[in-house]
């Protein structure tokens, strides 16, 4: 057997403000084997960017246990967290999250840059994270030079550069057209077939489960449905 890239144990997370509770995650268990694509569905509010936050160590649970790659997530310290997400873990979003005054490649580079990874290998790196993306052509303009698609496959080749084991994409097709949105999930398809990366991609729209190799569901912050997509 192999080690699950991710566990995920009796996850639950409580948002409180003022005397209203929201229980946003309700004792969630499951593991993600390497190289697998999931896809996270459910309705807005369902708890989906809860989980994929929890995962990720951007957020703390009230209760659970999270593992990445062998890293217990939830037991991590801040200086632990930061390394986690600056080596292990790439995050893509709905918005894109680029800096409007670099362009592409700038954009790709910055991750490298706090990784200090210098000159030569760093640019290196930059034209081959674009190209895979499929990019090649774009690589010096900004982002509002750029169609939504282009922009999601920049946030993707910079959510890639410091070679993650974990890519976690949250609604990252939410702003696309369903065209568009349908070649990105290709895109992080393709990337986890052929660059060994496992993926987490959170999704409300139904067409686009079909190239999952898993899908779980969430209703009401509780795990409702965990099928594997039949090919
Ligand atoms: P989804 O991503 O599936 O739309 P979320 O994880 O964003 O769902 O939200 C799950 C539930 O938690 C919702 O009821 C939402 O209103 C609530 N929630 C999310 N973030 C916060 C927060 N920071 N403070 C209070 N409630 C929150
Ligand atoms: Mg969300």
């Amino acid at each position: 057997m192999t080690e699950p890239m991710v566990v995920v144990e009796n996850l639950s997370k409580v948002y409180r403000t003022g005397q209203i509770e929201v229980h946003a995650l309700k004792s969630v268990s499951f593991s993600v084997q390497p190289g697998q694509l999931v896809a996270v569905q459910g309705r807005s509010g369902s708890g989906k960017t809860t989980m994929l936050n929890l995962i990720g160590g951007l957020d703390a649970p009230e209760q659970g246990r999270v593992v990445v790659d062998g890293h217990e997530v939830t037991a991590l310290d801040e200086a632990g967290l930061l390394r986690l997400r600056r080596e292990t873990v790439g995050f893509v979003f709905q918005s894109f999250g680029l800096i409007s005054v670099l362009s592409a490649a700038e954009n790709v580079g910055v991750p490298l840059r706090l990784a200090r990874v210098g000159g030569e290998e760093r640019e290196d790196r930059v034209r081959r994270l674009l190209a895979l993306v499929g990019l090649q052509a774009h690589v010096n303009q900004r982002p509002y030079e750029l169609s939504g698609g282009q922009q999601q496959r920049v946030a993707i080749a910079r959510a890639l550069a410091n070679r993650p084991r974990l890519l976690i994409a949250d609604e990252p097709t939410g702003q696309l057209d369903s065209q568009t949105g349908r070649e990105i999930m290709q895109l992080i398809q393709a990337l986890v077939r052929t660059q060994g990366v496992t993926a987490i991609v959170a999704t409300h729209d139904p067409g686009l489960l079909n190239l999952a190799d898993t899908v779980l569901e969430l209703r009401d912050g509780a795990l409702v449905g965990q099928a594997a997509v039949p090919v």
